[in-house]
């Protein structure tokens, strides 16, 4: 379970988080959806343990994030820039997280090749990243995320560079991929339509707070306020 507890954070006089209250049960997938500036990427960072809060608590299971060295900490993050290494092969690519572990070779290529059949680049694993479209990009980015098994998913906006249509290809993708892995993620973004058909809970965040957290369709049904009502849209 991921438990977040009173979480602030500020920089300088400017409060970004103004008391954050979540919690994620073990294979949850959790949207964070608001519009920008509202603190979600600070917010995922400070899950991530990147950022340090300015006051509250991170937990995954039993454990305090800012208490686990981050060597030790089995969080996977994918960014909207997937930045890979561009002289590198795909296959090294997507190892480079176990070649840095000092995971022997043919452990890596297996696990590589699981990770990348999952995602269907399998075909691709010789190529370099200029050789590939956005969406294959995408999803060796995610590969990397992938391979290194993680009890936990974020990601920031990851297809908000993808056309439309690769868009709606990936958001099925990420949403299989959660079916398979059964795995807990932390899903950012602005896209409302990209947030209720992914999350199994969202969060709708305003100026720092969460206005209301719950699943996709008790929030389409019955907004708790007129912002949550008309940033997803609903009838209310
Ligand atoms: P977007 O959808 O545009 O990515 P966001 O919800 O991810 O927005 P954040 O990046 O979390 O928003 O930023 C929240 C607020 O905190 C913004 O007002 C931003 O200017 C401010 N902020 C973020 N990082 C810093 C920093 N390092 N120093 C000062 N202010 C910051
Ligand atoms: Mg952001």
């Amino acid at each position: 379970t991921l438990t977040l507890e009173g979480v602030r954070k500020s920089f300088g006089s400017l409060d970004v988080l103004k008391g954050i209250d979540v919690a994620l049960e073990d294979g949850g997938f959790l949207v964070l959806l608001g519009p920008s500036g509202c603190g979600k990427s600070t917010l995922l960072g400070i899950i991530a343990g990147l950022e340090e809060a300015t006051g509250g608590d991170i937990r995954i299971g039993a454990r305090r994030v800012n208490e686990v060295h981050p060597k030790d900490r089995n969080i996977a993050m994918v960014f909207q820039s997937y930045a890979l290494y561009p002289t590198m092969s795909v296959e090294r690519n997507i190892g480079f997280g176990l070649e840095m572990r000092g995971v022997p070779a043919s452990e890596r290529t297996a696990a590589v090749k699981r990770a990348a059949e999952l995602l269907q680049v399998d075909h691709l694993l010789d190529r370099k990243p200029a050789q590939l479209s956005g969406g294959q990009r995408q999803r060796i980015a995610m590969g990397r995320a992938i391979v290194r098994e993680p009890e936990l998913f974020l990601f920031d906006e990851p297809l908000s560079n993808l056309d439309a249509k690769l868009r709606v290809e990936m958001r099925t993708e990420i949403k299989r991929l959660h079916e398979r892995l059964g795995s807990t993620i932390v899903y950012v973004t602005h896209d409302q339509v990209e947030a209720m058909t992914l999350g199994t809970k969202v969060a709708v965040m305003r100026g720092g707070t969460i206005q209301q957290l719950a699943a996709p369709r008790e929030i389409y049904d019955r907004p708790v306020n007129m912002f949550v009502a008309s940033f997803i849209g609903s009838p209310a």
